[in-house]
């Protein structure tokens, strides 16, 4: 196995209110990891500092072999391997679906229109999106929205995408087809780090579950041991709530 990143020692505070405290995480080629756990425990925090949109207040945060904290590296770079997939779809509600979706792939990556068009529509076929490339975000429902999220997301290449709650928007009818699109995205051997309250997802489609608790990791495991068999009170207390 080899390891995109490496989390140690992680620490992010805000004023007095430490949030995340000694996080460590390793996070390898191809694995689908989730992440679960009680509003306010520091899992929103955790993605935004691995991506850098939080600056951590403490520890090293290994791309590749190389500390992404150390001064003079490159962010802007860095950030272009990181997909980010929000509650909130963050579409550009002035451009239709396709543009979107080749918006990064242009002015980041330095791609053809004609490019990056076609790769916008491949992945917006692999999302079931491809019928809508000229709708505007206002036309679409919040799944079919987020599936175009999805979509943007796969066509920057990212090395991983992190997933914060993508479905908590949606209405419930919504849910499902959101779930699905991610599942066979995780089917390819894309690396996936999901905040999720899907259990029935997590325990699915999971090689690895984190249980985070007032900003520690609590446990860790595979699926069958955290939803199987969780060893921590506070795992047990958290997932009783899901019953
Ligand atoms: P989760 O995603 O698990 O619900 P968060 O990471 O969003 O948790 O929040 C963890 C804690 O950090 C909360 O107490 C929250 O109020 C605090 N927090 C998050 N973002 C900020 C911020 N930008 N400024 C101050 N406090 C924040
Ligand atoms: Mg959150």
């Amino acid at each position: 196995m080899t390891a995109i990143l490496e989390i140690n020692h992680l620490k992010k505070s805000f004023g007095d209110n430490e949030v995340l405290k000694d996080i460590h995480l390793t996070v390898n080629t191809g694995e689908v990891i989730s992440i679960i756990g009680s509003s306010g425990s520091g899992k929103s925090t955790m993605l935004r500092s691995i991506n850098l949109l939080e600056k951590p207040s403490g520890g090293e945060i290994i791309y590749k072999g190389e500390n992404v904290l150390e001064k003079g590296f490159d962010i802007p770079q860095y950030r272009t391997h990181l997909g980010m997939v929000f509650q909130s779809f963050n579409l550009f509600n002035n451009m239709n679906v396709i543009e979107n979706v080749m918006a990064g792939q242009v002015t980041v990556l330095k791609k053809s229109q004609e490019e990056a068009r076609k790769i916008a529509l491949e992945n917006l076929e692999k999302v079931g999106m491809a019928r809508f490339a000229n709708a505007k975000p206002a036309q679409l429902s919040g799944g079919q929205k987020q599936r175009v999220a999805i979509a943007r997301a796969i066509s920057m290449n990212p090395d991983v995408i992190l997933f914060d709650e993508p479905t908590s928007a949606l209405d419930p009818e919504m849910v499902g087809e959101v779930l699905q699109t991610m599942q066979g995205l995780a089917e390819t051997g894309l690396t996936m780090v999901i905040v999720t309250h899907e259990m029935e997802f997590a325990r699915d489609v999971s090689d690895r579950v984190i249980f985070m608790d007032k900003g520690v990791i609590a446990e860790e495991g595979s699926p069958e041991e955290i939803f199987g068999s969780p060893k921590e009170e506070r795992t047990k207390a958290f997932l009783s709530r899901f019953l």
